[in-house]
């Protein structure tokens, strides 16, 4: 409350009452019978409707504040549960398991009609979204009298060939999945008898693209995974691993402060990381990658992390865009439409663009919660307000760097602090205790290398 301005704004929006209003949201749905619409029995509701799409950390914080007993709330994604981005890149390497880091919809927001499905459509002038649970299955129909959109964003290929065939993303559970295979398949492979020393060193040799906080921290994950495991589970092997971040731009970690990102580097050359700034990629091969000038890089996993763009809902629907972004006002109301929202990294606010980050994304998901609850009790509202706790990042051998708006940290001690930063952001109690017995479990027994 306190970073609110005094005067107090009311939404200039009137909740229609379509004909969808009346009913039970649970009910409330439509399915394309080919030729014809079946509309199922409905059941007698008073209160709005909701359809939120997407379980970020827009979306989850939204479910987590919006009240069920003034609304209905359906959510809608292809993804059943929360993802806690900012240790994905622990469980590529198995630092962290992947289930410490999710939280299951169904589980968190039990008041929530949850439907595993994406939205492939939203007709505005009927307040009706149409989804899709999986690619060939039956689409169905969702009224709304307030739909919010917190889709997110994909990884940014810029077009580049061979990209999307060939490099792995990070982005999601599965991606972090598909990376801690391969890993270890190239391991598996360079040591058979029959590979040949060049056949060897391309499979060991381990490249990221994107100098960004994502590529720096699985750098440093994948080097500490093989400074603390792989070296002692593939002795012959060691000697001929590499490491190699290409950064198309100047310098890695350009949002941080430019002493953390010296040091990240003098790090990373006393890891033996190659960091190549200048290196712009232009085609990737199958086992290969060309850089602009011709020189050509072979390869045993690529990770591709250079940044994000639209998802194609974002990029198909009728929707006022700045850079593919949805264009919204300071309450997070699209632009030109009455009754829906959108927020995080596939929306930006006019004239105020923010980072596309977890934190930006969940104060935004909070504040919309709350705004509607206070907007449908009556009570005055105010714009949305961010406010900056700063960015943290992993650098590897347990070392942090922390760029604080009234501290900057690196080394150890700035390890424990991200450490326990990221204890205390973790959304549930079960999370906690989980990654809290993963870095444990690591510490003790070190990472699992098994392959199934
Ligand atoms: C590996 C990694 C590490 C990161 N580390 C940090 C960090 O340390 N600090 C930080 O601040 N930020 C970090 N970020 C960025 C942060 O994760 C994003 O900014 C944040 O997740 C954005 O939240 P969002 O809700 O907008 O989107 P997301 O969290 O991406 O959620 C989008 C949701 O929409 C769903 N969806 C997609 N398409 C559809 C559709 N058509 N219909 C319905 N649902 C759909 C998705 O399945 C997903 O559930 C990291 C990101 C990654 C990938």
């Amino acid at each position: 409350m306190r970073f609110f301005p005094k005067h107090c704004f009311v939404f200039p929006v009137i909740l229609r009452v379509p004909p969808c209003y009346s009913f039970d949201v649970k009910e409330n749905f439509r399915y394309f019978d080919s030729a014809s619409t079946t509309t199922l029995p409905l059941m007698k509701s008073t209160k709005p409707t909701i359809v939120v799409l997407g379980s970020g950390f827009g979306g989850y914080s939204f479910l987590r504040t919006i009240k069920t007993d003034l609304f209905n709330v359906v959510a809608v994604s292809p993804r059943n549960h929360f993802l806690f981005t900012p240790l994905l890149p622990s469980t590529t390497v198995g630092t962290i398991e992947f289930r410490s880091i999710i939280e299951s919809i169904r589980v968190a927001c039990p008041e929530v009609t949850f439907y595993q499905a994406s939205a492939r459509s939203v007709d505005s002038e009927r307040s009706v979204i149409t989804c899709e649970g999986a690619p060939g299955r039956q689409p169905f129909e969702l009224p709304y009298d307030i739909l919010i959109i917190t889709v997110g964003a994909k990884s940014n290929t810029f077009g580049i060939e061979g990209v999307q065939e060939h490099a792995l993303f990070l982005k999601e559970v599965s991606d972090a999945r598909a990376i801690r295979q391969r890993i270890i398949e190239c391991f598996e492979q360079a040591a058979q008898p029959t590979t040949s020393p060049e056949e060897r060193r391309k499979l060991l040799h381990f490249v990221v693209v994107g100098g960004g906080p994502t590529g720096v921290e699985f750098a440093a994950e994948m080097y500490d995974f093989l400074d603390e495991d792989l070296r002692k589970s593939y002795p012959r092997l060691a000697g001929e691993v590499s490491i190699t971040l290409l950064e198309a731009g100047g310098q890695i970690l350009n949002t941080f402060d430019e002493e953390l990102s010296a040091y990240t580097l003098r790090l990373f050359q006393r890891q033996r990381i190659n960091v190549r700034t200048g290196s712009l990629v232009t085609r990737l091969e199958r086992d290969a990658i060309i850089l602009k000038g011709g020189e050509t890089i072979p390869y045993g996993l690529v990770v591709w992390s250079t940044g994000i763009g639209p998802t194609e809902f974002t990029a198909t629907q009728l929707f006022p865009r700045d850079h593919g972004k949805i264009i919204t006002d300071g309450f997070f109301l699209v632009k030109g439409f009455q009754n829906m929202y959108a927020l995080g990294d596939c929306a930006t606010i006019e004239g105020n663009p923010l980072p596309a980050t977890s934190q930006v994304a969940q104060q935004e998901g909070y504040y919309l919660g709350r705004t509607l609850n206070r907007k449908q009790r009556g009570k005055p509202l105010q714009p949305f307000r961010y406010r900056h706790y700063g960015m943290l990042a992993y650098v590897g051998s347990g070392r942090a760097l922390a760029d604080l708006t009234n501290f900057k940290g690196k080394g150890f001690t700035t390890w424990i602090f991200w450490r326990s930063a990221y204890i205390t952001k973790l959304v549930s109690l079960k999370n906690k205790m989980l990654v809290l017995f993963d870095w444990f479990k690591t510490f003790v027994f070190g990472r699992d290398i098994s392959r199934f």
